[in-house]
């Protein structure tokens, strides 16, 4: 005990006469345990998620005609490991920017816009930390060539970050729909509305959750009355985050999830976005970590149901690219 105490002394004396030195290991001490956890919050850790019951499947009279198509409009490239935890540092992943065009005999609808004409200019508005390469496809309104572009009666965005509008500003006077949450959060000009905001001349038409509970989301909007397009609130991603769920006459049916999750592998694995990607965004991890939940019960419940990131071209490949369609 007394040498114990004896070296304690010897060693703050050497401390007092070294003051630099003990200063720096004081500082590299809690840096390094920094950098450790930073590294950690890439790891390959299996997202925790609530059990939740998502119900009877809901019924869907979509008529005979309707139809759906993917409409690519380019990629821009992210590592996998910034897309879910446990992804690699040396994959690129093609973040797939598309839209896709619902036809119905009561009006087509885009759901995302993808890029449109416009976009290198609207990557100007980004911080450079987001203005990833990318590759440029056609446009959605270059690929509707004009006459099919006049029957698009309305705009569905998943959310209003630039990937998913850009193309809004090709489309003057169809209206966006937009809920309560996506008002406030476009109304409030911050971070991640920029591109949207930049547009003059915008149709915004508001639209409530007037229905009931759906696959266990707490409410929803019934597009056409017919239950062949629904969409829940998906707050997390962003505030004005929704689901849209498509329902087609053959059966299948189709969770366009916006950004809920980048890739796949958040929702099979389940795997977060790390956390420097959620930070910077944003999110609201609870309220994705539920949603992540209620799409995973239900397409295991239910297997006709196809859960579609906006961003994973492979979660599109059941989908015919325009012009050809999926019924
Ligand atoms: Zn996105």
């Amino acid at each position: 005990m007394a040498q114990a105490i004896e070296g304690g002394n010897a060693l703050l004396a050497r401390m007092r006469r070294r003051p630099i030195n003990s200063t720096l290991i004081g500082l590299a001490i809690p840096l390094l345990g920094a950098l450790l956890w930073f590294a950690w919050t890439f790891a390959p850790i299996r997202l925790d998620v609530p059990q939740v019951d998502v119900g009877a499947l809901p019924p869907a009279t979509p008529p005979a005609a309707m139809s759906i198509s993917a409409m690519p409009t380019g990629t821009y490239e992210t590592p996998a490991a910034l897309a879910f935890r446990g992804g690699s540092w040396s994959e690129k992943r093609a973040f797939a920017a598309s839209g896709v065009l619902v036809r119905h005999p009561k009006g087509n609808l885009l759901i995302d816009t993808g890029f449109g004409r416009n976009v290198e200019q609207q990557l100007k508005l980004l911080p450079s930390l987001q203005q990833s390469p990318h590759h440029l496809g056609t446009p959605i309104i270059d690929q509707l060539a004009g006459v099919q572009a006049d029957t698009i009666t309305a705009i569905i965005p998943t959310h209003a970050h630039w990937d998913h509008i850009s193309g809004v500003d090709d489309f003057h006077g169809i209206p966006v729909l937009v809920d309560d949450a996506g008002q406030r959060f476009i109304g409030s000009h911050g971070e991640g509305t920029e591109v949207l905001n930049s547009f003059h001349g915008v149709t915004y038409q508001a639209y409530r959750f007037d229905g009931g509970a759906y696959l266990g989301f707490p409410s929803s909007h019934d597009v056409y009355g017919d239950g062949s397009v629904v969409i829940v609130p998906a707050p997390g991603h962003t505030p004005d985050s929704v689901v849209v769920f498509v329902n087609l006459p053959s059966g299948k049916r189709y969770a366009f999830v916006g950004d809920l999750v980048w890739q796949m592998e958040g929702l099979t694995r389940p795997a977060e976005k790390p956390w420097m990607m959620r930070f910077l965004i944003g999110e609201n991890r609870a309220e994705i970590q539920t949603a992540i939940a209620r799409i995973r019960a239900a397409t295991t419940l239910y297997p006709q149901i196809t859960a579609v990131p906006a961003h994973d071209r492979r979660a599109f490949s059941s989908i015919a690219v325009y012009p050809a369609s999926t019924r």
